[in-house]
Order: C-alpha cells, then structure tokens, then sequence
C-alpha cells in the first residue's frame, strides 16, 4: 500500500495528483498563504538549477507533496524551456535513486500508480509488458536498451532492479516534459507575487549561464557533437577498447553538457574491458563528485590533436578551439531556428 510518506518521496504518483485534488486548491491560494510550501516548491527549483538532489523531508509529507505541484507550476508559469527540461532531469536523477534502494513491492505499486504498468517479480528480475518497456526505452542510445538484447519471454521484458529504476525515473522526466507541451499549461499565468519570486529564482540561471560557459542540459543529438566525440562514442558502441585520453575526452564532455554519472556509464557498456564498478569510480571522479572534488572539463582542441583524437574536423571545427565550444555553437543554431 502507498502511504503518505510514499507520495511525499514520489509526488507525480497519481494518489498524490488525486490527494491534491482532494484538497481544492488552486494556485492563487498560494499567493498569500502556505508561505512554507511555496518556500519549499522554490527550494526545489533552486536546487534543480544548481543540479543537486534535494533531501526529501518526511516529517512533513503533506509539504513535499503540495510543493512538488506548486514546483511545477512555476516553472511551468515562466514558460523556460530550458529550466523545464533541468527540472524534469533533477527530478529522474532523484527518483532513480530513491527506487534504486525501494522495496520491490513497492517499486511494483509505484510503476502502476504512476503509468500504470503490470510489472511482477521473479526472484530479482523484474517482468514489464514488452508494449510498456517501449514506451520509454527506446529513448535511451544504448545498445543494452534495445528490445534486440533484452531478455523477452512471452511478451515480457526482464529486468533488473537499477534497470527499472532507470525506466521508471526516465518515464516521469518524459511526463512533466510532455506536460509543459499541453495547451492547459502553456496559458498558465502565474499570480504576480508568485511570478515575481519565480522570476528571482530565474534569474540564477542566467548567472549559472555565465558561470558554467559550456553547460548545457539538453539530451545530446548526436549532429551537435563535435567529429571527435562522435567518433569515440562509434567506437565504444561497437565494442572497441579505447584510450585512456580517449575515455577521459568523452567521459568529461559527456558531464558537460549535462549528462549524469549513470547516463555516461550507458556508454562504456560495450567497450571491451567494460568493469563497471571501475568505470562508474573514474566517471565519478571525473564529475568532482569523489577523489579531488574537481569536475573536470574536455581537453582543448590543440591537445585532442596531440593525442590523434581530433578525427575529421569540419568546417565548423576551423573555428573553435575546445570541443564543449563546438556543442554549444550548434545548440545555439539550433535553438534560433526553433
Ligand atoms: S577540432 Fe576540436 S572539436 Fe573538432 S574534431 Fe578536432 S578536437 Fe574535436
């Protein structure tokens, strides 16, 4: 059974959507009242720019799960595609790993809560309908993703638990994603008060922006990497060993533009002499997260070359020096044109 404490951890379950309702609340009331929840709902946006996970407090359910709604509803009020997508990414990252360390009964209740999906459990796989793993899996690049090397039997998919955790955390980024796209959300107008602490708590990123030149969040599209990088991840996906420059290159970079520590491990799956407790140790360590604390950033163009790593520079390579510069350059076009 879920319990309040359930929600409070994983508020885009639809028992926590049902609970606010229950509630009659709109986001008006949270104008000049409930100061401690809007306190919080902007907590966890700041945290969400500064890519950190916040702690969930389970002291006080209801707060967590009120301020997790009225999170939303600011970001979704400033209408920022690109802190949406930060949001919707902290929040997968949180998710993953809380249900890493869930009860597998109680990851089973929240998969069908939140997607409805029938999953069960034989010995430590877990068992999902092969047309609800697609729902989500195929947005994940790695080869071990494909419906092709998946265990399948009799229309089902086998999983192990971080597998899962993985599905189920990517299934609720793709959620409030898809859910700033609805007609509904793009005419939410925020109340003024609101709006003008959200518009502070924006105002952050514009710094951060400055701060972390390279940084960016969005998933990467393989025609935005640089030749180098997409060369490396060509060799790594077809299994071949790399250097160790090379792992560096790609692992920082990969970092840079926003992608988590599990994410880029899902990179080095099919390199030959793949150990993934080693891997996830340098990843670690070169995100700052151990080690030095330091989060490393790609080596220049000018030492990629030294190394034989610089592989079919294009036009655009001409121009630049640091391969993170490449990236943004295309980003950038990209988003004009949208
Ligand atoms: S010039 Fe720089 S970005 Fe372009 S391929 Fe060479 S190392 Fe990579």
């Amino acid at each position: 059974m879920l319990t309040k404490e359930d929600l409070a951890k994983y508020p885009f379950l639809k028992k926590a959507s049902e609970y606010i309702e229950s509630l009659n609340l709109s986001i008006d009331d949270f104008t000049d009242k409930y100061d401690d929840i809007v306190e919080r709902a902007l907590e966890r946006v700041k945290f969400a720019i500064d890519g950190k996970l916040i702690k969930v407090d389970l002291y006080d359910p209801e707060k967590e799960i009120l301020s997790y709604a009225v999170a939303l509803a600011l970001i979704y009020g400033l209408k920022d595609a690109w802190l949406i997508r930060r949001f919707a990414n902290n929040e997968q990252k949180l998710y993953y790993e809380m249900l890493i360390t869930e009860d597998n009964y109680k990851i089973i209740e929240i998969a069908k809560d939140g997607f409805n999906w029938d999953l069960e459990l034989i010995e430590d796989n877990f068992i999902i309908p092969v047309e609800q793993f697609l729902e989500i899996a195929p947005r994940f690049q790695a080869r071990e993703w494909k419906l092709i090397n998946s265990l399948l039997d009799k229309g089902k998919v086998y999983l192990k638990k971080v597998k899962i955790a993985r599905l189920i955390s990517e299934a609720v980024k793709n959620k409030i994603i898809k859910k700033s796209e609805e007609e509904e959300i793009k005419r939410l107008k925020l109340p003024e008060k609101l709006l003008y602490k959200a518009e502070v708590v924006k105002s952050k990123i514009e710094r951060k922006e400055i701060k972390e030149e390279y940084k960016e969040i969005y998933t990467p599209i393989k025609e935005d990497l640089p030749p180098c990088i997409s060369y490396l991840i060509k060799e790594m996906k077809s299994g071949k060993a790399i250097t160790h420059m090379a792992r560096f290159t790609v692992t920082s970079f990969l970092l840079n533009i926003g992608m988590s520590v599990e994410e880029v491990l899902e990179y080095f799956r099919n390199v030959a002499d793949f150990n993934e407790n080693k891997t996830r140790y340098q990843i670690q360590h070169i995100a700052g997260m151990i080690g030095s604390k330091i989060r490393y950033l790609p080596p220049k163009c000018e030492v990629l070359k030294s190394f034989g790593i610089c592989v079919e520079p294009n036009e655009l390579c001409k121009k630049i020096k640091h391969p993170l510069q490449y990236y943004k350059i295309m980003r950038k076009k990209k988003n004009e044109k949208i």
